[in-house]
């Protein structure tokens, strides 16, 4: 059995363009979501990661400011800002990228935003409120897997499903969610006995853990949905090789960037698994997208009407 390959770029288009009419309605009622970005010091993947949210923010019609500021900034200084930042009416929704420098306190910080613009879903009222099923922000990973598993049509109801991370950005928000779809939901985490025999219990199975292909077809219950949520640079040839053969697509990452990007999930699963998320090209094609549309939906609530 060969799994059906998500295409998470498609399902992204379609969330982007349900944003923009979204956008442009809130435009009709003069009304322009905004969103502020707090990036501290120089780290690369950072500085891409926070362009392509503007990028994509802009696309969508949706202002977007950076305050991108020197890695010698204190806590203090970032505390203010974001004072500042919940003071101004324009501003719907206010991030601030990790990593932070040492030394900074990051949930410190993000406590000290206003929940009303929270669109990472990481402040405690936020993650409070998502516990008890009333409305808030979700984190845009989490709201990612979900959207696809909709999109599939994959049965949630009495399912059971194994989230293999129990971040507080990926793994426990997408469990609270599975949950209140009335899925059966078992976390497992690095202290987790028998792994491999509790994710072939999963109807649904989403590996977050950041450790490159270590879900292989023994933790798989043929059928099974498979959803990768891992983001990892791979720069070892001969890991790359056991996860991708001769892939030319692979071998050609490593000669041009010197590394190539895989999943938690190993790429042969997806001969055993139902339904399968490619890394790159299925979740992480969502996030910026569910991104969005928390801000578009924090500028309804404080401002629409
Ligand atoms: P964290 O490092 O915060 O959490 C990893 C979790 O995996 C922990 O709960 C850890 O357990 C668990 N874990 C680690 N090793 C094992 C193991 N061998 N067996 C079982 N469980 C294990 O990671 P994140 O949740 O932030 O990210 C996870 C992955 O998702 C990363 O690859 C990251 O890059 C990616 N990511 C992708 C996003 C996207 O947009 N697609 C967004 C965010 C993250 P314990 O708690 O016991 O230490």
């Amino acid at each position: 059995m060969s799994a059906i390959i998500v295409n998470g770029a498609e399902i992204g288009k379609r969330i982007r363009a349900e944003v923009a009419a979204e956008v442009a309605e809130l435009a009709a009622k003069g009304v322009t979501p905004g969103l502020a970005v707090i990036l501290v010091g120089e780290d690369r993947a950072s500085a891409t990661y926070v362009r392509s949210k503007q990028k994509a923010c802009g696309k969508a019609g949706i202002l977007s400011e950076l305050q991108h500021l020197p890695d010698t900034t204190g806590q203090d200084e970032l505390v203010r800002r974001i004072s500042e930042l919940n003071a101004r009416d324009e501003i719907d929704g206010i991030l601030v990228q990790k990593p932070l420098p040492a030394g900074i306190d990051y949930q410190a910080v993000v406590n000290t935003m206003d929940p009303a613009k929270d669109v990472d879903g990481f402040h405690p009222i936020s993650v409070g409120r998502l516990v008890i099923g009333l409305e808030t922000f979700v984190p845009a990973t989490p709201l990612g897997v979900m959207e696809i598993l909709r999109e599939h049509g994959v049965p949630l109801k009495g399912a059971r499903a194994v989230v293999v991370g129990r971040s507080d950005i990926v793994g426990k928000p997408l469990a609270i969610l599975l949950m209140h779809n009335h899925a059966t939901v078992t976390i497992c985490h690095s202290r987790t006995r028998d792994l491999a025999g509790v994710c072939r219990e999963a109807d649904i199975l989403v590996a977050a853990t950041g450790r490159t292909g270590m879900i292989t077809p023994e933790f798989v219950k043929a059928g099974a949905a498979v959803i990768d949520v891992g983001i990892n640079a791979v720069d070892d040839p001969a890991k790359v090789r056991e996860l991708f053969g001769d892939d030319p697509r692979r071998q050609g990452d490593l000669q041009t960037k010197g590394y190539t990007i895989a999943g938690d999930v190993h790429p042969a699963v997806a001969e055993k698994a139902g339904l399968f998320t490619p890394v790159p090209g299925g979740v992480g094609k969502l996030t910026i997208a569910m991104l969005l549309k928390n801000c578009v939906q924090a500028a309804r609530m404080r401002r629409d009407g």
